[in-house]
């Protein structure tokens, strides 16, 4: 069976999109496929051996109507008007046993919304969002998906000259909280209303009959477990702007992100984040303010008051939503659940006092309760910590479950930029060996794997740069 396109965003809102062809920038090379997401999106069709020229607007692909698509957004907490997707083009929608995925490419060209900007993505930003999605999704965790990179022939003037990449990505949709903000700014209650009605339909099919406040409180709700899931794997996703939060509740843009090496939650990684707004603790205060931005937007659909009550539910659903990923990190499902607060507040400080590394103290405990007795830090500073987390979970029968919620391998700024820069000289066997870690990030068989190893003090970034 061949693909089944169902391009109905482009068809429903012709007053929100620019219809815009991929403009090439060269010839383009396939860099990386996602195999297992191809078959799930292709329904068998098989692999066009011009994927990369399609990808890069050097050949045609039938079925695709690539458009640019126009929102508003809070950037830095300010009201900017006119965004829109500056270098991504909405290709497709493509229809996956009654799903719709969107399929969406960054870096092809410019858009009435570039702003003056290049409409291109460099190899670095592409790989970096490769890398992330990826992690993130194996891992559990809502994202929007890679599915093909390639690299273009193009040069790309950032802070110096790179190489150009072009990045196919998947997700449920590219509807964020910006696109209602754009439609209250213009006075566009109709295409509002059709565009929040598709949106769930499209998302949860199975809301399409409910009321607007229900259909916000999933918004709420998938907004609240995301982000929980973040602070549970020590995410900063860095630039939490409402133009970059999707309505579906998938983590989307990857900009200037970080995962936590070692548990220094005051840390900002954004360099252009002087004043914190999007550090890792504030990412819970920041996902309720960016969920009021969008009631406040979608407020010609529905009453304020009727609203409220979903905004009240996010600090429990969140809350909810972080115990159980640390009481299943941390193998306590035996434990109740005031304990259990009690142990994740203190195996914080622990980490944190110590410099220790948020993702592989997680399998040192393993080891520890696995050897019957405390190593590493468990067995100097945290001997405390470790004699109450005993008594309170006594005969531990949940670490096989650990091993599977706690990955030995995840994105690090450092393997990274390591990744980088062997692909930017044109060597991706290092990219595709450490894409197969991340795939699989629970295997036993990385224990010693380099991609596991934390950074050296010479290693540390701390500071990442905006530019992609
Ligand atoms: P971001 O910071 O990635 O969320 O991007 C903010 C806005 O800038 C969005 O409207 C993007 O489409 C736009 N943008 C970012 N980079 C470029 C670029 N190189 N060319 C054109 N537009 C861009
Ligand atoms: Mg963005
Ligand atoms: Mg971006």
């Amino acid at each position: 069976m061949p693909i089944v396109f169902d391009n109905r965003f482009a068809r429903k809102f012709p007053e929100i999109i620019t219809h815009q062809p991929i403009k090439p920038d060269g010839k383009a090379k396939l860099v990386w496929l996602n195999d297992n997401l191809w078959a799930e999106l292709s329904a068998g069709e098989q692999l066009p051996n011009d994927l990369a020229d399609r990808i890069s607007g050097v050949a045609p692909w039938p079925g695709t109507e690539p458009v640019a698509q126009k929102y508003a957004g809070h950037q830095f907490g300010h009201f900017n008007p006119y965004l829109g997707d500056g270098r991504g083009l909405l290709l497709a929608q493509v229809d996956v046993e009654g799903q719709l995925q969107d399929v969406h490419v960054k870096g092809a060209g410019p858009t009435p919304y570039s702003r003056g900007a290049d409409g291109r993505a460099v190899l670095r930003s592409s790989i970096r969002e490769l890398l992330a999605s990826e992690a993130l999704h194996a891992v559990g965790i809502p994202t929007t998906r890679a599915l093909a990179l390639v690299r273009t022939e193009g040069k790309i003037q950032r802070e110096r000259l790179e190489p150009g990449a072009m990045l196919a990505r998947t997700a449920a949709t590219h509807v964020r909280f910006g696109h209602f903000e754009h439609c209250f700014h213009r006075g566009l209650q109709d295409t509002m209303q059709n565009l929040w009605q598709d949106t769930v339909e499209v998302v949860w099919p199975n809301l399409a009959d409910a009321s607007i406040a229900d259909q916000f409180s999933q918004v709420v709700k998938s907004t609240a477990e995301m982000i929980a899931s973040w602070q549970a794997y020590g995410f900063i996703h860095g630039v939490m702007n409402t133009d970059n939060m999707s309505l579906a509740g998938e983590t989307f843009d990857f900009g200037p992100y970080a995962f936590l090496d070692e548990y220094e939650p005051e840390k900002i990684f954004n360099h252009t984040d002087a004043g914190g707004r999007y550090g890792f603790l504030q990412q819970p205060g920041v996902g309720l303010w960016n969920l009021k931005k969008l009631a406040q937007a979608i407020s010609p659909l529905a009453q304020t008051e009727t609203l409220q009550p979903a905004l009240d539910s996010y600090e429990p659903e969140l809350r909810k939503a972080y115990l159980n990923l640390m009481t299943q990190r941390l193998g306590m499902s035996s434990v109740p659940a005031e304990q259990r607060m009690s142990l994740i507040g203190g195996w914080l400080s622990l980490l944190e006092v110590n410099h220790a590394d948020y993702q592989l103290s997680f399998r040192d405990l393993i080891d520890s309760i696995e050897k019957g007795e405390p190593i590493g830090l468990l067995s100097q500073s945290g001997g405390s910590w470790w004699q109450e987390y005993k008594t309170a979970t006594g005969k531990n029968n949940d670490v096989e479950c650990m091993k599977q919620v706690n990955p030995w391998v995840i994105v690090r700024t450092h393997h990274a930029q390591r990744v980088i820069e062997a692909s930017d000289a044109g060597d991706d066997s290092l990219l595709r060996d450490y894409i197969a870690a991340l795939l699989n990030p629970f295997s036993e068989a990385l224990r010693d794997s380099q991609w596991t190893k934390p950074p050296n003090a010479a290693e540390k970034v701390s500071q990442l740069s905006c530019s992609s």
